[in-house]
């Protein structure tokens, strides 16, 4: 296949940057990356509403299927770093076909993003790797899954085994519905993602995400985050992609992070390693911290959504740095991210009746929104015929706001929703609860 020198490997230029994906994750990074003044254009394959109003960007369609298009345009347009953002193109090996073509790809091959694509390969990872998780079972059958089931103590935890957009899990409260679940997977409510179902006893705890940079060998942490994954108030409802988040918890002291690394990061990279797997990109770490210590309830291979909306605003134009350093190999090991002396925190607005089924292309309306340290990330939007933005996803927008306390940080993000309308718009009020001191009134309002 043909290659340009001017995207190969050996160069370190960063002019032309190609992000793959259309979600609110792409918004942040287009907007984190543009802030240097090396980048000239940022292409996004295939964004959204929000992402060509987004400084040096520009939304460019193409059939990812079609790789030999995919390579002809990546030449034509002089791309100096590919950042691919969703699951789904990192566990079908984007990221090897690119970096066999010679291109700068930040994104780990099929081989890393396992540990995501199939929660069965990355518990049996876990368990010979010595990395601390909930004791599991990998059951192939509705039989055997019974089995298992009604000989626990407690319900279990349903997953699917494969990518299913956050929504194939389920934390059941009891056995028959464990049952229920694991029957709903076996009949293919998530297609091929659930031929495997994994079973796992039930953990509890604070969650929290932690991510590392990584350019196979060496890695940068970036801020930790806490994501509300259920989709209603007091954590109740399904699980969702992610409601709201904020960023840095203060539940991870600098001494506990010191543990999470000792015990879970780095097995995590060496076990990679010891399988021969350079993971080049983004390795999120979600975690339960219980009161026996930090496990891993599961790993993504990108930037969690809506984490990443929350901790871009944190970045400063160094980052995009980063992620070139992790395409080439070429972390030193000892980079820190100077993060400002700022809190951030995300709500996310979704359509009617997300996770399920929900209308598509419904009219955004926008009043006066504050924007001095807010930013509003298009999650799923598009524009329609009469150049109108209309919602075309499940979560539509992000709304992401900054401050020296999250009391101000959220009492900004909930103003701004307030001028946001489409129909049946639908955020939780209480994201970042854990962190807001509450008012004496609110105290007595129980
Ligand atoms: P996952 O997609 O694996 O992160 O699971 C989604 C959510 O389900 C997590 O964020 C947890 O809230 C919950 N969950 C997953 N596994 C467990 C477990 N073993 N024990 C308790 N809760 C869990």
């Amino acid at each position: 296949m043909s290659t340009n020198s001017n995207n190969s490997k050996s160069s370190n230029k960063l002019e032309n940057i190609l992000i793959i994906g259309n979600g609110g994750r792409e918004n942040a990074l287009a907007w984190a990356i543009q802030k240097n003044e090396l980048v000239k254009r940022i292409y996004l394959l295939p964004g959204n509403a929000g992402t060509e109003k987004i400084n040096k960007s520009e939304n460019i369609s193409l059939d990812l299927d079609n790789i030999e298009e995919l390579i002809k345009k990546i030449n034509f347009l002089k791309i100096d770093l590919v950042v691919i953002g969703p699951e789904t193109p990192l566990a079908d090996g984007l990221g090897d076909i690119l970096r066999a073509s010679n291109f700068a790809v930040f994104g780990p091959g099929s081989d890393g993003a396992k540990l995501e694509s199939s929660k069965s390969w990355a518990k049996e990872f876990m368990i010979e790797a010595g990395i601390p998780t909930a004791n599991f079972w990998k059951v192939k059958s509705l039989d055997k899954a019974k089995e298992i089931i009604f000989a626990s103590k407690n319900p279990l935890v349903v997953k699917a085994d494969g990518l299913a957009s956050g929504k194939g899990v389920f934390v059941t409260e009891s056995k028959e519905a464990s049952l229920k679940a694991t029957e709903e997977i076996f009949k293919g409510k998530f297609g091929n993602a659930g031929e495997i179902v994994v079973l796992e006893e039930k953990i509890e705890g604070p969650e929290v995400s932690v991510f590392a940079l990584c350019d196979g060998e060496k890695y940068v942490l970036l801020p930790t985050a806490q994501d509300h994954k259920r989709l209603n108030e007091n954590d109740e409802g399904p699980n969702t992609g992610g409601m709201g988040a904020y960023s840095p918890t203060p539940l991870i002291t600098k001494t506990y992070l010191e543990r999470i690394t000792k015990e879970i990061i780095e097995p995590t990279i060496e076990a990679l390693l010891r399988k021969n797997i350079e993971y080049k990109g983004v390795l999120y770490f979600g975690l339960m911290i219980t009161n026996s210590g930090p496990k891993v309830i599961e790993y993504n291979c990108r930037f969690g959504d809506p984490e990443c909306q929350t901790i871009m605003p944190l970045m400063d134009k160094d980052f995009v740095n980063l992620l070139q350093k992790c395409a080439l190999g070429k972390l030193v090991g000892n980079e820190t991210i100077k993060v400002p002396d700022k809190l951030s925190g995300c709500v996310i607005a979704t359509s009617k009746g997300y996770p399920s089924k929900y209308e598509t292309g419904l009219p955004i309306y926008f009043g006066n929104i504050d924007a001095e340290d807010c930013q509003i990330f298009d999650s799923g939007t598009s524009l329609n015929s009469k150049n109108q933005i209309v919602t075309n996803g499940g979560r539509v927008l992000s709304i992401v706001c900054q401050g020296k306390d999250f009391n101000t940080v959220f009492e900004k993000a909930y103003k701004n929703l307030k001028e946001i309308s489409f129909e049946g718009i639908y955020y939780r009020k209480d994201i970042g609860h854990q962190v807001r001191i509450k008012t004496v009134n609110e105290r007595l309002i129980k």
